[in-house]
């Protein structure tokens, strides 16, 4: 790394922290942005800023969200007695990939826990009750993991996800 100049050994450092990204493949995506235009590299830096600046939590599902309320819960052809509690962002967007479900979520930020010490509080338990008797919620949808080795949603196939939706059983 040594013969790198300064300014770039430090965006391979900050690339090769990334998930799946070892110091070859960071070395790599560093030289090609090099190689970009000053445009396109600009928008890759400021995308990356916007993300941190705008994205929040919709404050109804606690999805991530560019504005206060997101896409979903502000559709109004979303069932809105129908709610589908998750466990992450991520799980939501795997059921959205199958399209079977017209309805809204609800994201818990996480899953109960007690020995890593995660209790009712620590994810949005309350929030969803607090749902359920404000908005008239009359069926509520558990696609959160149900084993120790909790089968991540995330892997579970589109048709799969689909069928389980549409005949309402585990996946
Ligand atoms: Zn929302």
């Amino acid at each position: 790394m040594d013969y790198y100049p300064g300014s770039i050994k430090t965006l391979i450092r900050s690339l090769a922290r990334l998930p799946g990204i070892g110091q070859k493949t960071a070395e790599r995506l560093a030289m090609h942005i090099l190689q970009q235009s000053d445009e396109d590299a600009l928008q890759l830096a400021r995308s990356i800023v916007d993300l941190k600046k705008r994205l929040r939590l919709c404050s109804r599902c606690f999805t991530l969200s560019d504005d206060v309320l997101c896409r979903i819960c502000n559709d109004p052809s979303r069932e809105s007695g129908l709610i589908c509690v998750v466990e992450q962002p991520a799980d939501m967007a795997s059921i959205e990939k199958s399209g079977a479900f017209k309805g809204r979520y609800h994201i818990l930020g996480g899953v109960l826990s007690p020995m890593d010490g995660i209790g009712p509080d620590d994810i949005k338990i309350a929030e969803l009750v607090t749902r359920v008797e404000k908005e008239g919620i009359r069926e509520i949808i558990l696609a959160t993991g149900t084993n120790v080795e909790g089968e991540d949603l995330k892997y579970v196939d589109q048709v799969t996800l689909k069928r389980a939706m549409e005949s309402r059983h585990g996946v």
